[in-house]
């Protein structure tokens, strides 16, 4: 099996199986994402405890991209400060738009590398809004707090 057909059955297995996949019940925030290009919707949860995400879920629909990067998200930010996810985000959006000038400490070279099955959209610029959605999202549950609120890719 090449990387990318490992790649694929990563995308296809979180996209059919997205992992934290519900609403949380003690979110301290959270935000819809709306992706109008493909019709993809997320609401991503977080609850944060003093400077550390103690859990993050999501519910939505849309394509399997979306899906996969929305649950793959929420794998990968559990545990970790907002200023973690921050610098992860910044090098995921940084790969997936065909830049690979964010690089991330050390310690989340692990988390970061679990997220290049989702690169392969660079090459699908129309893509791109798919793979970054709920990362939007969560960075505007993030900045609204417990009101909740919305963002549009575009
Ligand atoms: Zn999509």
């Amino acid at each position: 099996m090449d990387l990318r057909e490992l790649y694929q059955d990563i995308i296809l297995d979180h996209g059919q199986h997205p992992r934290n996949f519900h609403k949380l019940d003690h979110a301290t925030h959270f935000a819809n994402g709306h992706n109008p290009l493909c019709g993809d919707r997320v609401t991503v949860y977080v609850e944060l405890d003093g400077d550390k995400i103690r859990d993050v879920s999501f519910e939505g629909r849309g394509c399997a991209i979306s899906q996969a990067s929305a649950s793959l998200m929420t794998e990968i930010l559990k545990g970790k400060t907002p200023a973690e996810a921050d610098a992860l985000f910044k090098s995921f959006h940084a790969k997936v738009t065909g830049r690979d000038d964010a690089s991330v400490p050390p310690a989340l070279q692990d988390d970061a590398e679990r997220l290049e099955p989702l690169t392969g959209v660079k090459t699908y610029p129309a893509r791109v809004k798919c793979a970054t959605l709920a990362w939007h999202a969560f960075e505007a549950a993030l900045k609204s707090g417990a009101t909740g609120a919305t963002v549009k890719t575009e």
